[in-house]
């Protein structure tokens, strides 16, 4: 998402964009379609504070069975921007309360890898294709088919109870 810094007016102001992400800024990312970016604008002479919402649909691998996974993924951030050049008589902020430093009135700043890092913090380190997903296992395994016929076998204790009551009424 990139904005012109000199048509952000002062004030509030909205601005909506489709950012492509792809190539070597991705880091792996693989997107369905674009990321979809809407920006709350406040200008403030040399200051513009940023409100930016984002919303795509990753593209992930089941960690366990490799099935493809679709995972939603949305959120917000702030940013603070500033004008690089320190015009006197203008009220400036602390250096380390600003995000981001943008060069002159007619410079383009880029969001993009600020959107890209949030998208990447909210992926799922381990992504699952459905939370009881049993993986890969080749037939017959023997370790997984011991568990799932002992488990047949065994019978509840609350089951037995459960019989005894219907037995009971049975007798009246
Ligand atoms: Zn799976």
């Amino acid at each position: 998402m990139k904005i012109k810094i000199s048509r952000v007016p002062e004030g509030h102001s909205v601005l909506s964009q489709d950012m492509t992400v792809g190539g070597g800024d991705a880091q792996g990312l693989v997107l369905e379609g674009t990321v979809s970016c809407i920006a709350d604008l406040d200008r403030l002479q040399a200051q513009v504070h940023a409100r930016v919402r984002y919303q795509c649909v990753v593209q992930l691998e089941c960690s366990r069975c490799l099935a493809p996974v679709r995972q939603p993924v949305s959120g917000e951030f702030r940013l603070v921007m500033q004008e690089r050049s320190h015009a006197s008589g203008r009220t400036m902020l602390p250096d380390d309360e600003v995000d981001l430093f943008f060069d002159d009135a007619s410079g383009e700043v880029d969001l993009s890898p600020f959107i890209l890092d949030e998208i990447l913090l909210s992926v799922p380190m381990k992504p699952l294709c459905s939370e009881d997903c049993r993986g890969v296992t080749p037939k017959g395994d023997p370790a997984v088919t011991v568990e799932y016929e002992g488990r047949q076998k065994s019978t509840d204790p609350r089951w037995k109870a459960l019989e005894k009551l219907k037995d009971k009424n049975r007798e009246i």
